[in-house]
């Protein structure tokens, strides 16, 4: 199916208007909706928060606050998402592992921007897909951990929603407090991309400005150059041919996604909508490797909000957890409500994906396949640095579609970690970054992000792979 490039006539979404939400807790609606069912669930990776009554006062500040997103966006993202799962459509996820207060900053949320911005170009021009995207941002602050400490026997890092990166014991006591500040910060963020995006930093015609400094002239800065040449050149044809412009070549929709790992965080920010739950916190939710046991807390709470939402699903899932999760979390089967995020490694995604996607797509549930690259392959450098090999991660996108070509199935999305800074944290790529590279700008909290090169490299190698 063929679609004009960047533009695609979304279905129309019923306008904003007023929001009828109802900022209360324990309400009959919220307990009719099952909102706090979580509570009296197995949970795993419980922040070990020192004191209930204080999390319950926070909460209640979080309760009443104004929303980071609006109801009829999540609405709208669903609806995109649907065009995904119908092969219509790609979708790009991506942005920090963990993000930090500190990194908040307008330089990082522009730079994560501009480059998920780039990826989404080279997709959209090299396959001829619409790209929905999303990035992983205004609300990514809580981190699962495989150990509840770390090397140094200190309480792990949970992310800044929950205590500090600093390693000192007084920093990694878990304070609730930190929710208001992760709420504060993911609001000023998104508050800042929203007027950053309609005042045309996404404008087709500004494809040139998101190609910055150490980028440009590299050879994946320089292949992308060729593509805003030859979309200036379209653009000049435009208008030669006295076609009027649309609005969809100057704004762009970024939706915002995290992990919903601390669930008070969550809770706390869902309001109801015309008798329906919305998480809005963020768009898009996510569920964690670690936390979707099936009658987990975790699961229950996000089968009950209305939001597009995704799983992950390591290469230990069965295809029968799979269906049980589609079942879960997609009862009414509504294309663009779930997305199975795989995230195998690339060494089993050839064999652990196939019999997931054809057991899902034989009980005719609708998801949206997403591949997520990073989370399989992460290992240990010869110097100690948690870090990924690019030729790894894109050896998992490779295997992804040829699943999905040897299924039929639509290979609609990927999830990777990035960041729009020269950091040094996943080797290989183009710059061939080696194990005594790692020092240079290692800066992630958590795992390993690609940097803008390696991000812009497998967007070029994924808008190949989808040309197919
Ligand atoms: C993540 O996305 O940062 C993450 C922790 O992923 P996973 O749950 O797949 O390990
Ligand atoms: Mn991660």
């Amino acid at each position: 199916m063929r679609h004009e490039w960047h533009q695609l006539s979304y279905p129309a979404v019923s306008s904003p208007g007023l929001q009828t939400s109802r900022p209360t807790v324990d309400s009959a609606e919220d307990a009719a909706l099952g909102l706090d069912r979580w509570r009296d669930l197995p949970r795993e990776q419980t922040p070990p928060w020192p004191d209930p009554a204080q999390v319950a006062e926070v909460c209640k500040v979080l309760d009443v606050v104004p929303s980071v997103v609006a109801p009829y966006e999540v609405d709208q993202l669903r609806q995109r998402l649907a065009l995904v799962c119908e092969g219509k459509a790609f979708l790009l996820q991506g942005g920090d592992c963990a993000e930090t207060f500190a990194d908040n900053t307008e330089s990082h949320l522009l730079a994560n921007a501009r480059t998920l911005l780039q990826m989404a170009i080279v997709l959209t021009y090299g396959a001829s897909l619409p790209v929905v995207k999303v990035a992983r941002v205004a609300g990514q602050y809580t981190k699962p951990r495989s150990l509840p400490t770390d090397a140094r026997g200190l309480p792990a890092y949970r992310g800044d929603m929950i205590n500090a990166l600093e390693a000192t014991p007084e920093a990694r006591v878990a304070d609730p407090q930190r929710m208001i500040r992760a709420y504060a910060n993911s609001a000023a963020a998104m508050n800042m991309l929203r007027a950053y995006l309609a005042g045309g930093l996404a404008d087709l015609h500004a494809v040139h400005d998101w190609n910055k400094g150490f980028v440009k002239n590299s050879p994946a800065g320089e292949r992308y150059e060729a593509i805003a040449r030859e979309i200036d050149r379209a653009l000049a044809f435009i208008r030669a041919c006295g076609m009027t412009e649309d609005e969809a070549l100057r704004t762009v929709t970024l939706y915002c996604s995290h992990e919903a790992l601390a669930l008070e965080y969550d809770r706390a920010l869902t309001r109801v909508s015309d008798r329906r739950a919305y998480g809005l916190s963020g768009h898009f939710l996510w569920i964690g490797e670690r936390t979707r046991q099936l009658d987990g807390a975790h699961i229950d709470f996000i089968s009950r909000i209305a939001n597009p939402i995704g799983v992950k699903l390591g290469p230990t899932t069965t295809p029968d957890e799979a269906i049980e999760l589609c079942e879960k979390l997609n009862p009414d089967n509504v294309p663009g409500r779930l997305t199975l995020i795989s995230r195998m490694g690339n060494h089993k995604v050839r064999d652990a994906l196939p019999p997931i996607v054809a057991k899902v797509t034989a009980a005719g549930a609708k998801v949206v396949w997403q591949c997520d690259p990073m989370h399989g392959n992460t290992h240990e450098s010869s110097n100690g640095y948690k870090t990924r090999h690019f030729d790894r991660i894109v050896d998992e996108v490779l295997g992804y579609f040829e699943v999905h070509r040897g299924l039929e199935t639509h290979p609609g999305g990927l999830h990777v970690e990035l960041t729009g800074e020269d950091v040094t944290e996943c080797l290989g790529g183009a710059q061939g970054i080696e194990d005594l590279d790692l020092p240079d700008r290692y800066e992630t909290a958590c795992d390993p992000r690609l940097n803008t090169q390696q991000s812009l490299e497998l967007a070029f190698l994924v808008a190949e792979m989808l040309r197919g």
